[in-house]
């Protein structure tokens, strides 16, 4: 077993809107040149910096819109958001809640801030991860995991140091809260002050870091509040640590070795399957929702 060593640290660049509600840094596939096959099975990363909303009687957010051919996860850090798709999933996702929504075969689905916080406004902040599926699941029937945070298996690490959430994939023998069609481990960490976890997933699984509170030390190496630590493919192990409080996503997956072809909320993996999906959609087989 060997050291994970970062291949880059992609820092935090310009943001923009999702429909009126996500302000977001893009990092998957980023305009920094980090594809969807450098991170497969995680093909798209939007991150919510912390963002102060004012209060709207209208909540913000995405319209009614289409996914095909994959799975989009949504982790709420600070404010709430409420959601509802065609295949009748919904629900409000609070604070420290993980929504694991599998579009396969295609959703429509709608994403507001929830109507209470959003009269209230305040600090926004959360992640959407997109997790491609293998080509053999794509069109399988859609699926809907609401996980609260109760139900989020924790891992308290040595010396009252940390917590670490696992959302999915396993820690140190306990196993996440999500169920995933292929390996994918997604852990979220808060380390207080001088805490330290140490990780270790196998060389060729796409695996990063994402820093969402204060700054830490990965294997030596300093990485900054919002930057992205892309690890290389080769080694096994790495630590993390904090000198002050601190919460990162550390995100590790076995790639999809498919064709990927994607355009807008459809990722297959041919382009005649993205015209099926689009004409599927302007058929109307996505069902419907208002
Ligand atoms: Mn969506």
């Amino acid at each position: 077993m060997s050291i994970k060593k970062i291949e880059r640290i992609i820092q935090p660049s310009g943001t923009h809107f999702v429909g009126d509600g996500f302000k977001v840094h893009n990092i998957i596939p980023g305009i920094q040149g980090l594809s969807m096959q450098r991170m497969s099975p995680f093909i798209m990363l939007d991150y919510n910096a912390p963002h102060y909303f004012s209060p709207s009687e209208t909540p913000r957010g995405v319209d009614v819109h289409p996914h095909r051919g994959f799975e989009t996860v949504t982790i709420a850090y600070q404010g709430k958001v409420e959601h509802h798709d065609s295949s009748g999933g919904g629900g409000i996702i609070e604070e420290g809640d993980v929504q694991w929504m599998t579009a396969a075969s295609g959703v429509l689905h709608k994403e507001f801030h929830e109507k209470e916080w959003s009269k209230k406004g305040g600090i926004f902040q959360m992640v959407q991860l997109w997790v491609n599926l293998p080509a053999k699941y794509k069109m399988s029937p859609p699926k809907y995991q609401a996980i609260s945070n109760q139900d989020i298996p924790k891992v308290q690490l040595a010396n009252n140091t940390g917590v670490l959430e696992v959302i999915a994939g396993a820690y140190n023998g306990i196993n996440g809260a999500a169920s995933t069609f292929t390996e994918v481990h997604l852990l979220n960490v808060k380390l207080n002050q001088h805490g330290k976890a140490d990780f270790s997933f196998p060389a060729h699984y796409n695996t990063a870091v994402l820093v969402l509170a204060g700054s830490i030390t990965i294997n030596e190496q300093n990485v900054q509040t919002n930057a992205f630590a892309l690890f290389a493919n080769t080694g096994e192990n790495f630590n993390i640590s904090a000198s002050e409080n601190a919460e990162v996503l550390v995100l590790s997956g076995e790639p999809i070795n498919e064709p990927i072809a994607a355009h807008g909320p459809f990722v297959m993996n041919t382009r005649q399957e993205l015209m099926q999906a689009m004409h599927d959609f302007n058929a109307g087989k996505f069902g419907e929702l208002v």
